[in-house]
């Protein structure tokens, strides 16, 4: 275990990896990336649906999409790992006023950032969805560059390349407290040792909160618990009535979506009653509270048979954006998380402005809306499309 680095890197989800990446591309390579567990991503990037999507409600989550997406398009080649990215579109159904009145004024602002979403009725919904039915739905947005791509793919992709470039990757290494000194961090100590180091990475996605307090800092970041169930066909059925494409399909109200995941189907939707928490047992009892809801757009799910589900942990800040910069009143600690259920597509683009940062670099982006310190100031406008 080294004793000192240029910096350490709390975590081994996407986050950390895409941090590691970025900083060994621009020649930091005395760097250290501590993960707790044996494998890297078996956090919630381990545990996610792999959607990928340019539709949000803020311009600075937008550009994070737009400059992701880039990269998960040419990924194998500028990377060099296959992540099984299909655009295949996310398809979001409206069936509120009020929603409607949202998404037109969203829809605007992705068009005058130059992403192509298309307005839709429900009959065209229906066409792009087979087995989807859009009964009560007022209208839809679909955009065709989205889609779904594989996590762990983009976390070993960015991992092993930093690590081919000289970064150092510390696996089953716990973080058991951060050393300041003076207003600035000063070390890291783990259970194999201490580094010492001017930089340090708070990676640690629904964990955020408390590696901060190893600091001092506050990081306002609650572990949220959100299911995945995956659904087989019926023993009766030849096949199960759902898209043979990859489109990712949102009911906006009711935050149910699904996409086809291999022969089968994987859907999910958030529970608005679950309270912060680090357990992530599958709460059996939720299951037909989803189904209920679930049969009303996708009918074939009644026949369904759910092969196996699991539970992972959203990182969720109060107004839905993520925390990416410096933290207010504490030099050299950055942060990298309370993503709220839609890191892992904006990995790309968060890692490459924390490395912009840490190298003194113009990220070239306004960051206030993703500033520790704004949670001090209040009143930012966040984003609405969390699911
Ligand atoms: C059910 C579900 C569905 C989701 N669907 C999507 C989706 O479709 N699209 C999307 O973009 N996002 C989705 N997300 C969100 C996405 O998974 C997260 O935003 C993203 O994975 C966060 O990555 P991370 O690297 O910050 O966190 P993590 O992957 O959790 O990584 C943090 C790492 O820090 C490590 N760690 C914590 N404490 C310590 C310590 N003391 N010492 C050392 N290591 C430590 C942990 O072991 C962990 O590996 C979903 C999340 C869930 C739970």
């Amino acid at each position: 275990m080294k004793s000192t680095a240029d910096v350490v890197i709390v975590g081994g989800g996407c986050m950390g990896a895409s941090v590691a990446y970025h900083l060994a591309r621009r020649g930091v390579t005395d760097l250290v990336l501590v993960e707790r567990e044996k494998l890297l991503g078996t956090g919630s990037t381990g545990r996610n649906a792999g959607g990928v999507r340019h539709q949000f409600s803020n311009e600075a989550n937008i550009r994070l999409s737009i400059e992701s997406i880039k990269l998960f398009e040419r990924f194998a080649d500028e990377v060099g790992q296959s992540i099984d990215f299909h655009q295949d579109g996310y398809l979001f159904l409206l069936s509120a006023e009020s929603s409607v009145e949202t998404f037109r004024a969203n829809v605007a602002l992705q068009r005058s950032l130059g992403v192509d979403v298309q307005w839709l009725g429900g009959s065209d919904a229906e066409k792009l969805a087979p087995g989807l039915s859009a009964e009560g739905v007022l209208a839809a947005t679909f955009c065709q560059r989205d889609g779904i791509a594989d996590p762990n793919g983009v976390t070993m992709g960015f991992a092993k390349t930093a690590q081919s470039l000289g970064a150092t990757i510390e696996r089953d290494v716990e973080v058991t407290g951060i050393v300041t000194t003076a207003g600035r961090v000063s070390a890291v100590e783990t259970t194999r040792g201490t580094i010492g180091t001017r930089a340090v990475v708070n990676a640690a996605g629904p964990y955020a909160r408390v590696i901060g307090k190893m600091a001092g800092a506050d990081v306002p970041v609650d572990p949220i618990r959100r299911h995945i169930f995956i659904a087989a066909k019926g023993a009766d059925q030849d096949t199960m009535r759902v898209p043979s494409s990859h489109i990712m399909v949102i009911d906006f109200e009711t935050t149910f979506y699904f996409h086809r995941e291999g022969a089968g189907l994987l859907f999910g939707m958030g529970e608005r009653h679950e309270t912060p928490t680090f357990d992530t047992t599958v709460q059996w009892d939720f299951l037909p509270q989803v189904i209920d809801v679930a049969v009303r757009r996708l009918p074939a799910l009644a026949d369904a048979s759910i092969s196996h589900a699991w539970a992972g942990l959203y990182e969720v800040t109060a107004d839905g954006n993520p925390i990416i910069g410096a933290t207010d009143g504490l030099d050299g600690f950055y942060q990298i998380n309370g993503f709220s259920g839609h890191g892992f597509q904006h990995s790309p683009a968060a890692g490459r402005i924390v490395a912009d940062l840490i190298t003194g670099r113009d990220p070239g982006m306004d960051l206030s809306p993703f500033a520790h310190a704004r949670f001090a100031r209040g009143g930012v406008a966040g984003e609405r499309y969390v699911v």
